[in-house]
């Protein structure tokens, strides 16, 4: 059993993990950088250790410090949450080096995932189908043409290191599949330090759909369903739901099990999410599988009843899953909204600042993963989300109204944040009908930007800062 968890991370993530350590009876160690002595994080904990200054590297992803602190302080455990090094290998070895249980996958499974095409060579070993694209890497800008003009353009040309939204470009000819190759590669080497690309067919406005895994150390592997997360900035997720709608019992099973296959086939433990895309047809193709915890796993939790985050701490101690597939069942509807410290107006640029006032909604089928606080400084050195905000509702169209609800009870100001565009997005034609996809932003951005702007909403904020 586990005694004592260090918390290798900060935010909503650290808070929701400290608090379900606390639940659990476990003692909890936080991690803070220069700056964040008064986060929501450093004082929750039982003990505090401040591992460097504000640049991620200097404290959140600094391996050694991390150790130090978790050894320092008698830990037996390692939460990593998700982002910074939660799928690092070299860290997760570094934590067995130690004596230290890394709680997520063995350290072999993150490297082998960690390369995402290698994880395609992978699946389709295993049987998952996976989108038609190159034999493993592509070595140079020729090949990658070569490999286009076999599966047909359009093409996405992707970094096999590649994470949120990052290193992949489209590409719709010979010369554009060099210009990729060329942005790609360099935009890879200086996010990740691996130029290293791949070639897949693009599949055109699909919808995202994946499925959250759990696996313990007995071998047995089961799936809580999907999530459709296919509202998305920048190849980056702002809406999620669950179950996804329109779902039928035949397809959840076909492909729930395709996305056990695949953790199996990996020799998968702890928690872990396949990703799909799925075209108009339901042709589903497996793009990657996330080696942790997932931001948007409290969607599943929602209409599950399952504790994800309790669970990863059981599969960690060594204990088999509380539940069997058979006992798994999707009741209800949950919706999650990212709430992003960003300018819409301008991009999505991250907008650090100071919150002046700050209000949080409440009531029944809401709940709220946050961890700013009135007064609080959001900091330019981090990612810029600020708060999920959930709702449940025994239909979808109720889940919808409590998050239409949900959000507008909400006050933050002091900084611009993606509020007011999820708000819209809940009284959208395509949003309401379900039917949305992967190109639902580019399509829909501009007229929600222009009805908020109309409706005074822009000036209503600026007034506000
Ligand atoms: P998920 O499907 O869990 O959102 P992502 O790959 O989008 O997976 O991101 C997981 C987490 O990694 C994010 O919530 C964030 O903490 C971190 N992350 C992703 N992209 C960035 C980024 N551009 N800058 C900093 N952190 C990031
Ligand atoms: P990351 O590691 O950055 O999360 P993913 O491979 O998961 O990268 O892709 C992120 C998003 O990019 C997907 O959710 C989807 O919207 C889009 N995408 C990825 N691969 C394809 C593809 N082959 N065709 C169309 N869209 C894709
Ligand atoms: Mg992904």
């Amino acid at each position: 059993m586990l005694r004592k968890v260090l918390v290798a991370n900060r935010g909503e993530i650290a808070v929701r993990i400290i608090r379900e350590c606390m639940d659990a009876s476990l003692e909890t160690v936080a991690v803070y950088s220069k700056g964040e002595e008064d986060a929501l994080h450093t004082l929750m904990a039982g003990e505090a250790v401040c591992i460097g200054g504000p640049r991620p590297a200097d404290s959140y992803l600094n391996i050694d410090n991390i150790i130090s602190a978790a050894v320092n302080t008698g830990c037996d455990a390692i939460h990593p949450g998700f982002g910074f090094l939660s799928e690092n290998s070299d860290f997760a070895r570094a934590c067995e080096d130690n004596d230290l249980k890394f709680i997520g996958p063995a350290a072999d499974v993150i490297d082998m995932m960690g390369n995402k095409s290698a994880a395609r060579d992978m699946m389709k070993r295993a049987g998952v189908p996976v989108v038609p694209g190159s034999d493993g890497p592509v070595t140079t800008a020729e090949e990658a043409v070569d490999v286009a003009e076999q599966i047909g353009y359009p093409v996405l040309v992707k970094a096999s290191a590649g994470g949120g939204g990052r290193g992949m470009r489209r590409a719709d000819d010979r010369e554009g599949v060099i210009r990729a190759y060329s942005e790609a590669s360099a935009e890879a080497e200086s996010c990740f330090g691996n130029g290293e690309l791949y070639v897949e067919k693009l599949v055109e406005d699909p919808r995202h759909i994946e499925f959250q895994i759990l696996a313990d150390s007995q071998g047995n592997v089961i799936h809580l369903g999907e999530r459709n997360c296919s509202i998305q900035r920048r190849n980056q997720k702002m809406i999620e739901e669950a179950p996804a709608f329109g779902f039928s019992d035949q397809i959840r099973k076909k492909m729930g099990a395709a996305a056990v296959r695949a953790a199996e086939a990996a020799g998968y433990e702890n928690a872990g999410t396949i990703e799909f895309i799925m075209d108009d047809e339901d042709n589903y193709y497996f793009i990657e599988m996330n080696t942790r915890l997932q931001v948007e796993h409290p969607v599943t939790e929602m209409v599950t009843g399952v504790n994800i985050v309790n669970e990863q701490l059981r599969i960690a101690s060594g204990l088999p899953l509380s539940l069997k597939q058979e006992d798994v069942r999707i009741s209800g509807h949950a919706l999650e909204c990212r709430i992003a410290a960003e300018d819409v107006y301008r991009n999505f640029a991250p907008c650090p600042g100071r919150i002046d006032f700050l209000h949080f909604p409440a009531g029944n089928g809401v709940r709220v993963d946050s961890a700013v606080y009135n007064g609080c400084e959001i900091s330019p050195y981090y990612d810029s989300m600020i708060a999920k905000v959930i709702t449940t509702g025994g239909t979808r169209l109720e889940a919808v109204r409590r998050m239409r609800r949900a959000l507008e009870e909400t006050a933050i100001e002091g900084v611009s944040t993606t509020l007011p565009i999820q708000d819209l997005i809940m009284y959208s034609r395509d949003f309401l009908r379900g039917t949305y996809n992967t190109g639902y932003m580019e399509k829909h951005l501009q007229e929600i930007l222009d009805i908020y702007e109309a409706a005074g909403g822009r000036n209503e904020s600026t007034d506000r800062k």
